[in-house]
């Protein structure tokens, strides 16, 4: 049995319950079996000791919402990074990817959507204990229509990128779809029902995906024990994947009230991705090839994205932190997203929630991760400093002292 002794001068448990002082943490075997006030002299006993005793312990930080083959920010084509270089390269890539989040306190990513099946091949290397690297709760290919959200006409039509992408049509071909991404073994499956239109500002959304579409695809991950994650704007097609059971709505910056009440009913998840929208805006118009049209919508989006998000925590939607990283947003920067959270309204505690425990259940992991609860596995962050009241402490790697998961340090050396 291996045991080691934990001592936190703040202990932030993910629950949202107040921070506890000087706090002694016994782990055992890789997971939380103690969590006390520390006695004022600890006896000695022959476990190893984790002394963090000057710094804040939190649980390992969980980003709901990542592309983990693409470094993301301003000089990455997101496009051309799908075609460029082998699967092999892609694939040593992502696994940076994955270590540069690690190295910020992410022990946990959901990856939704990865060409060919590179996400999946890099959460089995990590799985398999191959590689070292965070929890991956991996996509595989996302699922678009013909000519969808997912399936843009980015490159000449006789190029032949089939594999990228899971693109599909009507009922049986979305099922096969759902199938294949679960048969090389898909945790969550993604699909694209809706996105944002440029076209009229007084509908920014457009359906891409029918009812029936959607509907085997959800059958199929939850027969599997799998859950839905879908990307969205507004409209119809928000309404239909509620009915058709989707499990997770991304982006999703404008919902009615009468959706809202469906998700609190279903316990549907929110990832609203603030951060994504944040800095397009903020790179400015007429930067990574934006056109005007595209550039009126996000800012839309800005300005409508806080009062949903306003909206949704009000009646009680469950909200999960996901940045959308490896698009726009830089891996690493992911913390980022508590702080779009926290100007959204959020108190830090609040945002930390979205980012640990709510997380964890939005990536299905809620009963394994995501709190420093006793039982939980031990994946947590030793950080440097007061993250309540300056949040913004969490995106300097200077800050975060070590990294554990299961009890290990994992801290990367990047
Ligand atoms: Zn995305």
């Amino acid at each position: 049995m291996n045991t080691m002794r934990l001592t936190a001068g703040t202990l932030i448990d993910g629950t949202g319950k107040a921070p506890a002082h000087n706090m002694s943490v016994t782990i055992r075997d890789g997971r939380f079996v103690s969590i006390e006030p520390q006695a004022p002299q600890p006896e000695r006993g022959n476990e190893g000791v984790i002394d963090a005793s000057t710094y804040t312990v939190l649980p390992g930080l969980i980003d709901a919402h990542t592309h983990i083959h693409t470094p993301g920010g301003p000089t990455d084509n997101y496009a051309l990074a799908q075609l460029k270089g082998s699967l092999g390269a892609l694939a040593l890539e992502t696994y940076k990817h994955v270590l540069v989040d690690l190295s910020m306190g992410y022990t946990a990513l959901r990856s939704l959507s990865s060409p060919a099946y590179v996400d999946i091949s890099v959460r089995d290397s990590i799985d398999g204990g191959i590689l070292p690297g965070p929890r991956l709760k991996v996509a595989g290919q996302g699922l678009t229509a013909t000519g969808g959200h997912m399936d843009k006409a980015w490159w000449s039509p006789d190029l032949n990128v089939e594999g990228r992408t899971g693109v599909c049509d009507g009922p049986w071909a979305c099922r096969k779809a759902a199938r294949t991404q679960l048969k090389w073994g898909a945790d969550v499956l993604k699909i694209n029902p809706c996105v944002g239109d440029y076209r009229n500002l007084h509908t920014p959304w457009r359906q891409e995906m029918t009812y029936e579409e959607i509907q085997p695809i959800c059958e199929e991950a939850h027969w599997a024990g799998k859950m839905v994650a879908a990307h969205t704007a507004g409209g119809r097609g928000i309404t239909d994947s509620l009915r058709a059971g989707v499990d997770t709505l991304e982006h999703a910056h404008w919902l009615t009230d009468e959706q809202l009440e469906t998700m609190v009913a279903a316990g549907t998840f929110y990832v609203p991705t603030l951060i994504v929208n944040t800095r397009s805006v903020e790179q400015g118009g007429g930067q990574r090839d934006v056109s005007p049209e595209a550039w009126a919508w996000l800012n839309k989006v800005y300005e409508e994205k806080w009062e949903t998000l306003r909206r949704a925590k009000e009646v009680g939607v469950k909200i999960a932190a996901g940045t959308d990283a490896g698009f726009v947003v830089p891996h690493g920067e992911n913390a980022l997203e508590i702080l779009e959270l926290i100007k959204g309204g959020f108190t830090p505690m609040e945002a930390l929630v979205a980012a640990t425990q709510t997380a964890a259940e939005c990536i299905g992991m809620g009963n394994e991760i995501g709190s420093i609860e006793v039982g939980k596995r031990a994946d947590f962050v030793i950080v440097n400093g007061d993250v309540l009241a300056d949040p913004s402490l969490l995106l300097d790697r200077a800050n975060i002292m070590a990294v554990y998961m299961d009890g290990v340090n994992v801290t990367p050396s990047l």
